[in-house]
């Protein structure tokens, strides 16, 4: 596609729409049919980008009380625009568009929230011969890439740390959803100075020549563990910082004192939430031998009573998979585990033959050393995995690359607690899974990341020390 209107959103580059020399598709996962064009940015435009940014960053360091200011400005824009934002993130994710308004209600709430933190100065040392003080400076331009399961709320857990600490920002969505930040981009241009934030959209060659690009100073990267470890090496020979949010694949731990019927359903939202389309959902679960059966039998009743269908219709719970590589993955995995003997409690089969919708799956007598329970399914498949010994369901929970997060399910939450301790982590959850909130840090150990997002922990990954040394006297 080369005509320059058909993209119904257009990049933000220094505070202005940049011209689409060419577009690409956005498909509809409800119909499997593209829906809108995105602009397709040049490297001359990236170029322009970043030069933008790092123009912008001279005096948008400047004034941390302006900055501050304008993140309220920043909710309230998004608010204003929220359903229209919701809609657009409907057709191009898929989620139930209730689901679609709480991730942009979300967003701007992150704004909110982040407008009340702190930038720390903290003194080192005060005698009668120096001050030290230990502050906090910007690095100057980030590149922001994020992926398409949350596209909205992980865009703003950049944008809004990122540009209190004082930096500017080149952001760019996944090509598999692209139009809500784009519109995101367009609707900030009249809140925030030009050049501060400037959104781009095209492949992920794109992401590639932002991490290489020589402007940046820090790149912060939402995805797969694959592309995680690309970036790091594109980030290696100029020594740019890195923030890396990478995948996971969860284990949830029953002990054998729950309450099975209270407990399926949420381990069941736990897992199938945004069609399991979430880095930290539970993508195993690991239930006491006394218990299994009955676990199963409940977790796939939850299964069979969830409405699947498009996400502009109310009474979806859950939209389809947000992608054909992503379809066909699911599909190879849950192949995989029918191969190696696995049960099908229910499901196990694509939904109609429109769309990539997939029926929610209960997979039952897989164990670890399957593809399923040992690798991220990121989709509307649950294996359910039997266990003798506590510690030996801690061990094999652990036994992986993987460690975003985790959670343990018991009615004596000290000792749930005590087992979640254990969990070789970034978020450890009792009684609970997925409950994600501004105020803490959120990130993986391992292969699932580097550094962390949100809360005041997330805000320092947005700056870097410097020590102010000053003579007395
Ligand atoms: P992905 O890694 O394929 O793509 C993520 C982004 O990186 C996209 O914008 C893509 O265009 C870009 N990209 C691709 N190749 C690149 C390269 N070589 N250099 C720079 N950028 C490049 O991931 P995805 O399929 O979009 O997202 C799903 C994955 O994201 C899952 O593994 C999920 O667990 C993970 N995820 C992690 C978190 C977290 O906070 N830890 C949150 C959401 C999703």
């Amino acid at each position: 596609m080369t005509t320059t209107e058909t993209a119904s959103h257009a990049m933000t580059i220094d505070g202005a729409p940049a011209v689409a020399q060419s577009t690409f598709g956005v498909i509809n996962p409800a119909t499997g049919d593209i829906f809108d064009e995105a602009p397709e940015c040049t490297r001359e435009q990236l170029d322009a980008a970043m030069q933008a940014a790092a123009t912008a960053f001279r005096t948008w360091r400047l004034d941390e009380a302006a900055r501050r200011a304008l993140l309220p400005a920043c909710a309230d824009a998004i608010t204003a625009h929220a359903d229209e934002l919701a809609r657009v993130l409907t057709q191009e994710q898929g989620k139930p568009l209730a689901k679609a308004a709480a991730e942009i209600a979300g967003a701007a709430k992150w704004f909110t929230y982040t407008a009340r933190l702190e930038i720390p100065v903290e003194v080192a040392l005060d005698n009668d011969r120096v001050r030290v003080e230990v502050r906090r400076r910007p690095f100057g331009v980030v590149a922001a890439i994020t992926p398409w399961n949350y596209p909205v709320s992980l865009a703003v857990w950049k944008i809004a740390p990122a540009l209190l600490a004082g930096n500017t920002i080149v952001l760019k969505p996944s090509p598999f959803t692209p139009l809500a930040t784009l519109r995101l981009g367009e609707i900030l241009r009249d809140v925030l100075p030009s050049g501060v934030l400037n959104v781009v959209s095209g492949g992920d060659a794109l992401g590639g020549w932002m991490t290489s690009h020589p402007t940046v100073r820090k790149i912060s990267f939402t995805g797969s563990v694959a592309t995680g470890k690309l970036v790091a090496a594109a980030a290696a020979p100029d020594l740019k910082r890195v923030t890396l949010e990478l995948g996971g694949n969860d284990p949830a731990i029953v002990l054998p004192d729950v309450d099975v019927a209270r407990t399926a359903k949420r381990l069941f939202w736990g897992a199938f939430e945004n069609c399991g389309q979430v880095c930290s959902a539970i993508k195993r679960v690991y239930v006491p031998e006394s218990l299994y059966e009955s676990m199963v039998a409940h977790l796939a009743e939850m299964a069979r009573g969830v409405k699947v269908g498009n996400g502009l219709d109310e009474d979806s719970q859950l939209g389809p998979i947000n992608n054909q590589p992503q379809f066909e993955r699911v599909q190879e995995l849950v192949e995989d585990a029918r191969h190696s003997g696995a049960r099908m409690v229910t499901g196990g089969q694509r939904i109609g033959d429109r769309g990539y919708f997939y029926a929610p799956t209960i997979v039952a007598d897989l164990t670890d050393g399957a593809r399923l329970v040992d690798e991220e399914q990121f989709g509307p498949v649950l294996p359910v995995v039997p266990y003798k010994e506590v510690d030996d369901a801690i061990a094999r929970a652990n036994a992986t690359h993987f460690g975003l997060s985790g959670s343990v399910w018991s009615s004596d939450t000290a000792r749930a607690e005590a087992v979640a301790r254990q969990l070789e982590c970034g978020t450890a959850w009792v009684n609970q899974h997925l409950n994600v909130v501004p105020h803490a840090p959120f990130g993986g150990a391992k292969w699932s990341g580097i550094g962390v997002e949100n809360g005041p922990w997330g805000l320092l990954g947005f700056t870097e020390i410097q020590t102010v040394n000053v003579a007395k006297g």
